[in-house]
């Protein structure tokens, strides 16, 4: 038997759950997306022979796994567009690249029409840009909303921006296992907002937030809002524009399976662009970028918010989950990202809550994104446990394991067996033994 084998001991049968997940493989329309994946490629998930990939991975909201697709492009484009094209592949290809891709991702996963999107710099570069951007579009202005639970970073930058413009930080109190209301903005939102930033799915709790309401509240108070969709891009729908967002930001190595340190992508609605100035002007957002001219012109649209040359290879490898989102339907990805959560949380119910464990993310679906987060005192040993025998939640402190779900690849057998072998962890650690004890034990 290998490790993650889930055969059941002789005689007993399959277990209700893993006879549901079972089924659930076998009906799952994006089943056959998981062998696009490097390490996949034989998986038997859907199929009567039992699944056993070699690393039950439950992190793919934090790195994303590689396509097969996408070792292809890469290599391509090295002996390819780069080995032979050489220089002249700025003017075949890539000076356009980083708005090409980004109508692309506009139209499978942000409801955005062409010309609002643009890959960039990293997540936290893009966010001080627009962020930046939109605070000096309304000098009169004087506070920035946040909330005190919103990923570090985007905490950092705005502390930053905040004290380079002489600006208000306003917080707003979330809840660690919920997420900020619409009623919580319009408490703080007034005259003297100038920005709203705030997380569409909470990093910690998975917590889904009403963008339409938010960003409706947020307009009525005459400011601008910029959403994080680092952990909602390419596993809940977005309607950027029917909603009307000013600006949003977002990851592509997480969901979007880019890889390590891909650039993230940068959405400002079309309206907006004539009157933002970016703070960091470069050569590449300038209107006539070879002009070499002696003052900074920026370029019209959304080409203005690229500062220097974009990394071209770091946005080979999202283009392929780009593609496969648009070919199954955003829509069709998030219900599947719903079934794994809600199977998922089954399962915790069963076995995980019975060991004092709780749940700290939304029950409702319709107010969750495509992770869940449970607390326990022993996550943290728990988690190094887990990665020790090939099975890989994320843990965030203090106490919470972190259960990411990436619809594409993750099948419901994978769950089973994630969310097995932490009960099988736990129940050893409270036995006082540590490593994966044999299942019945308490
Ligand atoms: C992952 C994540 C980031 C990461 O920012 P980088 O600049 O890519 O390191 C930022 N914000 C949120 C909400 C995230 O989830």
């Amino acid at each position: 038997m290998t490790q993650h084998d889930t055969t059941a001991p002789e005689g007993t049968g399959l277990d209700a759950h893993l006879a549901f997940a079972r089924r659930m493989d076998r009906i799952d329309g994006l089943g056959h997306y998981r062998r696009r994946f490097v390490g996949l490629e034989n998986s038997t998930a859907g199929t009567d022979a039992t699944d056993a990939p070699s690393v039950v991975y439950l992190d793919g909201n934090s790195l994303g796994r590689p396509t097969i697709a996408s070792v292809e492009r890469i290599a391509e484009f090295l002996t390819g567009a780069w080995g032979t094209r050489l220089i002249r592949g700025w003017d075949d290809e890539w000076m356009q690249l980083p708005l090409t891709i980004g109508d692309a991702l506009g139209n499978a996963a942000l409801g955005a029409a062409p010309g609002q999107v643009y890959i960039g710099d990293s997540t936290t570069v893009t966010l001080y840009k627009l962020a930046r951007a939109a605070v000096d579009s309304l000098p009169a202005r004087t506070e920035i909303v946040l909330d005190t639970d919103n990923f570090p970073t985007d905490r950092y930058v705005l502390a930053g921006i905040a004290a380079e413009r002489g600006l208000t930080l306003r917080w707003i109190e979330s809840s660690t296992t919920a997420g900020v209301t619409v009623d919580q903005v319009r408490a703080v939102v007034g005259p003297q907002t100038a920005l709203v930033v705030l997380s569409h799915v909470a990093y910690r709790s998975g917590f889904l937030a009403d963008v339409p309401a938010i960003t409706a509240a947020v307009h009525d108070a005459g400011a601008l809002v910029l959403w994080d969709l680092c952990h909602s891009v390419g596993s809940v729908p977005v309607n950027l524009d029917l909603d009307g967002v000013d600006l949003a930001v977002g990851c592509s190595y997480k969901y979007l399976n880019g890889g390590p340190g891909a650039p993230a992508f940068g959405y400002v609605r079309a309206e907006l662009q004539p009157d933002l100035a970016q703070p960091i002007q470069g050569w590449m957002g300038a209107a006539d970028v070879f002009a070499m001219g002696p003052g900074y012109v920026p370029a019209p649209g959304i080409r203005r918010f690229l500062s220097g040359t974009p990394a071209i290879v770091g946005m080979l490898a999202m283009q392929d989950t780009i593609q496969m989102i648009g070919e199954m339907g955003i829509d069709q990805v998030r219900a599947k990202s719903v079934a794994l959560t809600e199977f998922a949380l089954e399962l915790v119910d069963a076995w995980l809550v019975p060991l004092g464990v709780t749940v700290a993310s939304p029950r409702e679906h319709t107010h969750r994104g495509g992770h869940i987060t449970v607390n326990h005192p022993a996550m943290r040993q728990v988690t190094q446990i887990l990665w020790e025998h090939d099975v890989i939640p994320d843990f965030r402190a203090p106490e919470g394991l972190r259960i990411g779900l990436s619809p594409l690849c993750t099948s419901f057998v994978e769950t089973y067996q994630g969310v097995a072998a932490v009960r099988d962890v736990l129940r050893g650690i409270l036995l006082g033994q540590a490593g994966l004890a044999p299942a019945g034990g308490l």
